[in-house]
């Protein structure tokens, strides 16, 4: 048996036929670049999250660049962020020329650390960018109060955490903005690269729409130096037609989620995931942890099953952050999970009979440490 990390075939199969038709009226108009396409799938996806405002933009990195410049983190500023990312929240502050703050991540749930985060408030922190890592939502209630109180605005890191809700509020809609990807393999994926801004705050989703289009409200009026960085057309069809599914999608990985964890109940040496009180997850990833995780990918990959490791070394760790000069021993939690975690597949097509071919070789390459 083989089983696959994800499996975009068979949700482009959900959608090919809606998609094409999207698709030939967009190519009938040559129409690429906006249009009613882009309109339509900004408004669904702002209600979805339940926000007033979305404004979709070329990839994930990109939103959270706009987003985190429209709330004002300029040269110079540093934005506190988790050591546990994907490289793109800390990219998103460098290319501004700001300075990533990092912070540990607590223990059980891999999330920014709300304690640490406020420790690391200094005079120069123009935001703070709490990252919804594996599908779960961080504590951002935890992190308001003390940002408010200093006039921090909050950027969320939606990109894992489509459809995720805590305390009963969409993911996306927890900060003053927030930022998400529609890379393929996201709980909400495009056919290539895209992303969207959501907020409440007309002013901020202004500022990200004239930021993402040349600095510009009216054509050859620009107000500031801005970018190129659009939600095309095309992919405003297919990610229309995803988005009307993602609810069921979702609830399709909390099944497989529910199954894991009874098939992993009684194996041990395998630490399943735990959803926080108050969040209802929406499983991007599956993490489990053990021990001697690099020998036990290794088994997995020989009998034919895609798992990954999310992520691999922390932020500071990457040579790209070196001169951040932050030695092995700055964040203990993150440093230590980095060699535990081990995301098995998990996409809404699994099957049970995959999910016990996966357990089942996860348990014997385990017994084998
Ligand atoms: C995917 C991802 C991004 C970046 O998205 P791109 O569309 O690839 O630029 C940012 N943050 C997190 C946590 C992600 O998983």
């Amino acid at each position: 048996m083989k089983v696959p990390f994800v499996d975009l075939r068979s949700q482009h199969e959900e959608v090919e036929d809606e998609v094409r038709l999207g698709l030939d009226s967009v190519f009938a108009r040559t129409a690429f670049v906006g249009g009613p396409e882009v309109t339509a799938f900004e408004n669904a996806y702002a209600a979805f999250v339940r926000a007033d405002h979305c404004v979709g933009v070329g990839n994930g990195t990109d939103a959270l660049e706009l987003a985190m410049r429209a709330v004002g983190v300029r040269p110079g500023g540093e934005v506190i962020l988790p050591a546990n990312t994907f490289i793109a929240t800390a990219e998103a502050v460098s290319r501004i020329g700001a300075t990533p703050v990092l912070v540990d991540v607590d223990e059980e749930h891999l999330l920014i650390d709300p304690v640490a985060a406020e420790r690391a408030i200094t005079a120069r922190t123009q935001a703070i960018a709490p990252v919804h890592l594996f599908g779960q939502s961080a504590f951002v209630e935890r992190l308001t109060p003390f940002a408010d109180a200093a006039g921090i605005p909050i950027v969320e890191d939606a990109a894992q955490s489509q459809g995720a809700r805590r305390l009963g509020q969409p993911a996306g809609s927890l900060g003053h903005v927030a930022a998400t990807s529609f890379y393929p393999g996201k709980n909400l994926g495009a056919a290539g690269d895209a992303g969207a801004v959501t907020t409440d705050d007309p002013e901020v989703a202004r500022m990200v729409r004239v930021l993402s289009s040349h600095g510009s409200e009216r054509k050859y009026v620009h107000e500031v130096v801005g970018m190129n960085s659009r939600l095309d057309t095309v992919q405003a069809v297919y990610l229309s037609a995803k988005l009307a599914r993602l609810e069921k999608w979702n609830e399709l990985r909390c099944q497989a989620a529910d199954r894991y964890r009874t098939l992993l109940a009684d194996v041990p040496g395998v630490r399943g995931p735990v959803s926080a009180d108050g969040n209802e997850d929406v499983w991007h990833l599956y993490v489990v942890r053990v021990a001697e995780r690099d020998r036990v990918l290794a088994a997995l990959a020989e009998a034919g099953i895609g798992a990954g490791i999310h992520y691999p070394t922390p932020v500071h760790l990457t040579a790209a952050y070196a001169h951040l000069g932050l030695p092995e021993g700055s964040f203990p939690v993150a440093e230590r999970t980095a060699g535990e975690i081990l995301s098995l597949p998990m996409h809404p097509h699994l099957t049970p009979e995959q999910q016990e071919y996966v357990t089942g070789a996860l348990a014997e390459a385990v017994r084998g440490s």
